[in-house]
């Protein structure tokens, strides 16, 4: 009996780290993270930014390659790179939430500090960019149930992500660059960080080597929800 409890104990709690870690499970709030009935069509995304000198590098890339990425925020560095914000309306990118201070502690936090800071980074970005923010992209990929409340009354949309590049974690591109071209398929949507030096040019080996497959762009928004 007590290993059965046991087990059901570990079971549950296996369930909830999925639940909340997972941000395609879709169990505490839906998430868009991939289309399903697009041709060869992927999205480019950015989490972290704008970081100064950085991001205005690959807005030139991606303005060369004449691709529309999405752009997810960091609410303090929006504060020093509000001219950044303005080019990225301008060139035609999407602009979304991605917290104020980007703090782990955040993620598990009270409703109150969770919808503070949420709601600073969301004025912020708001104010620089001279739009409406409707989509958050949460910190970590986490979501839980006072996170799904909050943005349920917020009326923000979660965005996900189905092809993780996982460049923070690499000190040069290429790596990040061929765990992408390797999980690549039409409809994804592909993570990468505008923080790192390397982004510029590893979006530009993306953009080339899936171009020459066939592959075309398209802004994330669009791209989930057709
Ligand atoms: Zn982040």
């Amino acid at each position: 009996m007590a290993l059965l409890i046991l087990a059901l104990i570990i079971l549950i709690i296996t369930f909830l780290v999925y639940a909340s870690a997972n941000i395609r499970s879709g169990i505490y709030i839906k998430s868009y993270y991939r289309s399903k009935n697009s041709g060869k069509v992927v999205a480019l995304t950015f989490d972290d930014g704008p970081q100064f000198k950085v991001t205005p590098a690959l807005l030139d890339v991606l303005a060369e390659e004449e691709v529309k990425a999405a752009f997810f925020c960091i609410g303090e560095k929006v504060e020093s790179n509000k001219d950044t914000i303005s080019r990225m309306v301008k060139d035609g990118h999407l602009i979304g939430a991605h917290s104020y201070k980007h703090h782990y502690s955040l993620t598990y936090c009270n409703s109150e500090l969770f919808k503070a800071d949420l709601v600073k980074s969301i004025k912020v970005l708001e104010e620089a960019s001279g739009e409406k923010v409707t989509w958050y992209r949460p910190p970590y990929g986490v979501t839980n149930p006072i996170m799904a409340f909050v943005c349920r009354e917020l009326k923000l949309d979660i965005a996900g992500w189905s092809v993780r590049s996982l460049d923070t974690m690499e000190k040069d591109y290429r790596k990040a660059l061929n765990r992408v071209l390797k999980k690549v398929s039409p409809g994804s949507v592909i993570l990468l960080h505008d923080r790192l030096p390397f982004a510029p040019e590893l979006a530009r080996r993306i953009i080339k080597e899936l171009k020459r497959r066939g592959y075309s762009f398209e802004r994330f928004d669009k791209l989930v929800k057709n």
